[in-house]
């Protein structure tokens, strides 16, 4: 059964940690809660997974709220898990009187050195839960030598199962799973048990993140149980790759969101594609939120590692910035200075030109103030034929015409030969616009 039906009791959450700059792999995690929540009509939270308090920095809370809102994706509350260490504390209490919490005092390099010494023995780097075995007296030896302890939660050995809203059934054997760290030796707690707690008092009902967590699942869901909290569903989609398939992970830095957005690319170019991107269902441009709604389904996407190409952001945003109205481009293009008289006629010869809105910038500078003309050796006698028969401005729509006819009468040149010397005279460029429809708006025309 699909879990996106319409429920107002739907309640997703996105996780970030302020740590950094979000980039494209969480946005895919964000969007898809995002749009689960919508389509179902339930909550959408923003939470910030800042218990690091050495590297959580404001400036990164600020960074990811911007970079949502930019995109849109809007969120119906944001809590901070920094604002909730009592209640982590009372929860770690809990577990520890029902005796799923054990301080353990073993130092990271004992630790490396058993999972060492286990690989080597072709075994499993599980935690030997050694700790279980110290009596009160050693523990209180190892506290006064190495201070307070490190605490694990007791896993109960037994299969975990859930149904992925991606995977399918799933079933991982908590005996292949070390008991996890809750909280540090310095009382700092770890993600996982302040996102149960979280997960369980912000009501939420669908966990989608990436499969990097399908570990984690499993033992959130004990310790969900541990703490008599209902269970919700999960779904773990595949991590991004490059386009070859290569691991994204380096390369992320450069992915960030917040650079997407000064390279000029689109919210809804991107979202369209994040929608669907590693989904049997086709990348199309949708040019609202509410299409992308409707248009998403979960139970589309597969396991498989997806391929993510930047590049491919480009013709879909181009796509969507030729489609702009006139209206929607006006303070831009008034802010240009673009005359209002002109405007839209100007629109409608830039806007099939540009990859990004910005390169509008440069079809004006041309119009305005003109461009050298490019004029190949060859050409330098045909474009002073051509000069004299140039039409007197102001040109219109017919100007294009009339001279390359004149011209081609005169010098006998046609196709190729004829219209892209004349294209390079007026406009110093081999590229660009429909001449008919540009000539009359060139200004300042050097040739
Ligand atoms: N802060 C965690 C992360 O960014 C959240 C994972 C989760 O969704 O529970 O990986």
């Amino acid at each position: 059964m699909s879990k996106e039906r319409a429920n107002p009791m739907t309640t997703t959450r996105f996780a970030p940690s302020p740590t950094g700059y979000i980039h494209i792999g969480n946005l895919r995690t964000a969007l898809f809660n995002y749009l689960i929540a919508r389509k179902a009509g339930g909550q959408f939270i923003l939470r910030l997974d800042d218990t690091d308090p050495v590297r959580s920095k404001q400036e990164y809370v600020d960074g990811i709220k911007q970079d949502l809102e930019w995109l849109g994706l809007t969120w119906d509350r944001v809590e901070r898990q920094s604002d909730r260490l009592e209640r982590y504390k009372a929860a770690a209490d809990e577990l520890r009187a029902a005796g799923r919490l054990y301080e353990c005092f073993e130092t990271p390099i004992e630790l490396d050195l058993k999972r060492k010494k286990l690989l080597n023995m072709g075994k499993p780097p599980i935690y030997d839960r050694g700790a279980l075995n110290l009596s009160d007296a050693e523990k209180t030896a190892l506290r006064e030598e190495r201070g307070a302890g490190h605490w694990r939660f007791k896993l109960d050995l037994q299969r975990i199962e859930w149904t992925d809203g991606i995977l399918g059934d799933l079933s991982i054997d908590a005996a292949s799973v070390s008991d996890p760290v809750l909280i540090r030796g310095d009382g700092q707690f770890l993600y996982t048990p302040a996102s149960v707690c979280d997960d369980i008092d912000f009501g939420v009902t669908y966990v989608v993140r990436g499969s990097d967590h399908v570990t984690n699942t499993a033992t959130q869901i004990q310790i969900i149980e541990a703490l008599g909290g209902k269970v919700p569903d999960f779904a773990h989609h595949s991590l991004l790759t490059g386009p070859q398939g290569e691991a994204l992970s380096k390369r992320l830095g450069t992915l960030a969101l917040r650079d997407l957005r000064v390279s000029g690319l689109e919210p809804m170019a991107v979202l369209s594609m994040m929608a669907r991107l590693g989904s049997s269902e086709p990348i199309e441009l949708r040019t609202t939120m509410q299409e992308l709604i409707d248009g998403f389904d979960l139970s589309k996407f597969g396991a498989a590692p997806t391929k993510f190409d930047v590049a491919d952001l480009t013709p879909l945003t181009s796509k969507y910035v030729s489609g702009l109205s006139f209206e929607v481009m006006a303070d831009e293009l008034a802010a240009l200075g673009v005359p209002a008289d002109i405007a839209p006629a100007f629109w409608d010869v830039a806007r099939d030109n540009i990859d990004v809105r910005g390169d509008v910038a440069q079809w004006w500078t041309l119009c305005r103030d003109g461009a050298e003309p490019l004029i190949d050796a060859e050409d330098a006698e045909f474009v002073a034929v051509a000069k004299t028969l140039l039409p007197a401005a102001p040109w219109t729509g017919e100007s294009w015409g009339e001279w390359t006819k004149a011209v081609k009468a005169e010098t006998g040149r046609k196709g190729r030969g004829l219209f892209m010397p004349l294209r390079k005279a007026l406009t110093g460029m081999q590229h660009g616009p429909d001449m008919s429809r540009l000539m009359p708006l060139l200004g300042n025309v050097k040739l």
